[in-house]
């Protein structure tokens, strides 16, 4: 748990930030990787979701997390700052593909916020999430990269056949298979009532969106990363799962 001061319509706010991964109960390793880090007057957070179940996986995503850390030192002023971040991670995540043969291929998804007193900036590449709560209900904030959500998008399925579409988990976009990747930004108000949920597929595969809600309803903090990891594990549990949450520190004794 990491607690950051950030500055929010003129007044300081403690911004809280929790998080944790868990392998699942089937897969032999978690390919999951996740960054919480204090920046000037904010918080970054990322999830990355390692793909290819090879060797590459989680190689991908510790070194995509590592990119952003290393790369996102001073104020983050504008989206374009952590967009550039994520290219760089990008870049990074294919040479080493290049250079190893056991790794060729290596990718991962990589979805980043960053959490001002007043903006939240987010880029995104794969089908890792961000969402948006408020104490009114939850609202996706990214699009899956995925075979079946773009086929969704265009229409071509409904929501209904997504869910059984044989190829939705595959990937049209990703962190590392290529020199170039498109990536989404968005720069957004923040409100002081909002909290940012990140996390990996392995959440959103198993619970629907009304079921995250009826969990993060109620609860705060690490008790929101730690019953939504237990749902996904109570689904069954077969991929890694990650989540990362920041939200506006309740103020004590007052
Ligand atoms: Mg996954």
């Amino acid at each position: 748990m990491r607690t950051i001061a950030a500055s929010g319509g003129g007044a300081t706010i403690a911004l809280m930030a929790v998080g944790r991964s868990h392998p699942g109960k089937v897969r032999p390793q978690n390919e999951d990787s996740y960054l919480i880090r204090p920046v000037p007057h904010g918080v970054l957070v990322a999830v990355a979701d390692g793909i290819g179940g090879g060797p590459g996986g989680l190689d991908a995503s510790t070194l995509a997390l590592r990119t952003l850390d290393q790369a996102l030192t001073a104020a983050i002023t504008d989206v374009g700052r952590l967009a550039d971040a994520v290219a760089q991670a990008n870049r990074l995540v294919f040479q080493q593909g290049q250079k190893r043969k056991d790794l060729e291929g290596m990718g991962t998804t990589l979805t980043a916020g960053v959490v001002l007193g007043d903006r939240l900036f987010l880029a995104h590449v794969g089908d890792s999430r961000a969402y948006r709560v408020t104490p009114h209900g939850l609202e996706q904030l990214t699009d899956d990269h995925s075979m079946a959500a773009e086929m969704e998008r265009f229409g071509t399925l409904s929501a209904k056949e997504v869910e059984r579409h044989p190829q939705r988990h595959v990937l049209t976009r990703a962190i590392g298979p290529y020199n170039e990747v498109r990536i989404d930004v968005q720069d957004r108000a923040w409100g002081q009532g909002e909290r940012l949920l990140l996390c990996s597929d392995g959440l959103s595969n198993v619970l629907a969106d009304a079921q995250i809600w009826e969990i993060v309803e109620h609860l705060h903090g690490q008790a929101v990363v730690d019953r939504l990891i237990q749902a996904a594990l109570e689904g069954g549990g077969v991929d890694n799962v990650t989540v990362v949450l920041v939200e506006v520190e309740p103020r004590v004794g007052s």
